[in-house]
């Protein structure tokens, strides 16, 4: 998600919107889709922030849209819009000033677009305060991560996912940041100790960093793609996720799938304890 918002910025900050085309019947879903559009067009964008998985484009009225890509979503910036047919499952358009257009993919239709008044001081929807920390705005030191997990009893990987104890690690990443941190996924975050705490917060900061620095991971499942719809690489990067039968390069057995409740992760029985 951060490379959808670095994306944002590059190409749709400074611009205004001219107009919303909204075909999607799940998309908007907070508001009319009427009301959608009449508080976007019209609208500066003056800044693109991010919250876990949520991103804020900032207007230049206090307002602020918000979309979240779900499961399937992508977000595309085509600079023609003449020559670049329209994408199957193309539910919102946003035409901008420079004759360009943000346009939203989502074959699934959990994403979700809504323009928002009720915003807090620092300007983010006031409906994110629900969402826990976010790594790479805020970082995650093993006081804060240890703050987050305590009074949890679900595993390890069920906490890191969810949204509102940490905000912004998809399933991928929970898994590789139990494998760095030598910690099986399936651990009760209550009987974590202090070096495992301190292990899986270096941890989270180094996956997540090393995420945004390869443009995130590109699966067809995940549809993790940049703003020109370039596949980033971090998926040749995976040390465990997808890779069950596959060698972990830190003991060499193989890795596994492992169930626990509804879920379950990939990680190495070897050599995270
Ligand atoms: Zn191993």
């Amino acid at each position: 998600m951060e490379t959808v918002r670095l994306g944002l910025e590059r190409t749709v900050v400074g611009r205004r919107v001219t107009g919303v085309s909204v075909t999607g019947t799940r998309t908007v879903r907070r508001q009319s889709r009427f009301e959608l559009r009449s508080r976007l067009t019209g609208r500066r964008i003056e800044a693109a922030r991010r919250k876990g998985k949520f991103l804020a484009l900032l207007l230049d009225d206090s307002q602020v849209l918000s979309i979240h890509l779900r499961m399937s979503g992508q977000l595309l910036h085509v600079t023609e819009p003449g020559k670049v047919a329209k994408a199957p499952h193309t539910h919102v358009i946003a035409r901008l000033d420079d004759g360009s257009e943000l346009r939203f993919v989502d074959p699934r239709t959990f994403g979700e677009w809504w323009v928002t008044a009720d915003v807090r001081a620092d300007g983010l929807p006031a409906v994110f305060d629900r969402l826990g920390p976010d790594p790479l705005n805020d970082g995650i030191p093993p006081k804060l991560l240890a703050a987050r997990l305590a009074g949890h009893r679900s595993a390890l990987k069920a906490a890191l996912t969810d949204q509102r104890v940490v905000a912004g690690i998809g399933n991928l990443y929970a898994d590789e940041i139990c494998w760095r941190a030598a910690v099986r996924p399936d651990r009760r975050c209550d009987d974590l100790a202090p070096d495992e705490l301190r292990r899986l917060s270096r941890s989270t900061m180094a996956v997540l960093k090393a995420a945004v620095e390869q443009r995130g991971s590109s699966l067809r499942d995940a549809r993790y793609r940049d703003l020109m719809g370039n596949a980033g690489s971090y998926q040749a990067r995976h040390e465990v996720y997808d890779r069950a039968g596959e060698p972990c390069s830190r003991c060499g057995e193989p890795v596994q799938k492992v169930r626990f409740g509804a879920r379950t992760a990939y990680c190495c029985e070897s050599c995270q304890h």
